[in-house]
């Protein structure tokens, strides 16, 4: 049986990202060092994959510090921890490695240097995300205000206009953000905003990347899960610049088929937390059904790297 042709354009650069690669290079560097059970605050980075691998070796992953043993080691996740889980760490005397992504990290201490400023603090930010409770934890509580989207922005009360400071998570569609600040602006001209943005170069690029490859596309398939920002934000980018159909795919198993039916052209991008694996995996189950021709389409090189803490390399 002869196969239907499909053309797979592949976005570059996708897939992990520095900061991901950090984090599970400290879970498994602590784990190799100091040997099983490392305890790790949260999933690691956001993909089910990366993080029952890691639990194969022996990582023990938590939902709070209060399931964590006397004398256990524990990991706080790549997304960043509010002040109090450090401190809770120390007062149990537990030993405990930050994963914060250093991208993060740069934020908390903006939106700390401008608090101390004396500026009230702007974030936007998706409520509830776990980098967004770890960012509002920088501060006491009701010093920094969410903003998600333009009517919040639209809305917002402050204290006073001439002291206003906003940081972004890091994670978020370039053109909604683009926006919101657009709309913070007009109602506050003298809002400080960050030199440069807070929106990492790992979300820009995969963004930039899909943007390239949208509009030939039928459909494209952004390997991620469904609770990783960065994918999802993939996703939008990829319907906002004329691709007719755009889908989060976690694992291949879980792709409906019927869904390329009638396509020749399928772009490929993966999230920020996605192993490459994944997407090998894909293609390969896309060539058990079509006739596939590849084609990478690069729009930026990148050499980003992060060290790993000191206390795990010494
Ligand atoms: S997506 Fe950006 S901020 Fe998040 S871990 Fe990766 S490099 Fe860091």
């Amino acid at each position: 049986m002869t196969h239907p042709p499909l053309t797979i354009l592949l976005a570059s650069p996708r897939g992990f990202c520095a900061g991901v690669d950090r984090a599970i290079q400290i879970v498994e560097t602590a784990l190799d060092r100091y040997g099983p059970p490392i305890y790790v605050r949260h999933e690691i980075v956001h993909n089910r994959h990366v993080v029952e691998g890691l639990e194969r070796k022996g990582a023990v992953f938590v939902a709070e510090l209060d399931e964590v043993p006397e004398g256990g080691r524990v990991i706080f996740s790549a997304h960043g921890v509010p002040k109090t889980v450090p401190a809770e760490a120390e007062r149990r005397q537990l030993f405990y490695v930050d994963a914060t992504c250093p991208l993060v990290s740069k934020v908390h201490n903006e939106a700390l240097h401008q608090f101390q400023a004396g500026n009230q603090v702007i974030l936007i930010g998706h409520d509830g995300h776990p980098e967004v409770v770890g960012t509002m934890g920088q501060l006491p509580a009701g010093a920094i205000t969410l903003v998600e989207n333009e009517d919040d922005a639209d809305a917002l009360d402050v204290a006073d206009p001439g002291r206003l400071a906003l940081v972004t998570q890091t994670t978020l569609s370039v053109d909604d953000t683009a926006n919101i600040v657009a709309a913070l602006r007009r109602r506050f001209p003298d809002i400080v905003t960050p030199r440069a943005e807070d929106i990492c170069y790992a979300t820009t690029n995969r963004q930039d990347a899909v943007k390239a490859i949208a509009a030939r596309c039928d459909a494209i398939a952004v390997i991620g899960a469904p609770n990783s920002s960065n994918s999802n934000r993939l996703v939008e980018v990829a319907l906002r610049a004329g691709c007719p159909d755009a889908f989060l795919v976690e694992r291949v198993n879980a792709m409906n088929w019927d869904r390329l039916a009638g396509d020749t052209v399928l772009g490929i991008s993966a999230g920020a937390s996605a192993p490459e694996q994944l997407v090998a995996e894909f293609i390969d189950a896309c060539r058990e059904r079509f006739s596939v021709t590849i084609e990478e389409i690069p729009v930026r090189q990148e050499d980003v790297s992060f060290n790993l803490p000191r206390m795990l390399v010494a």
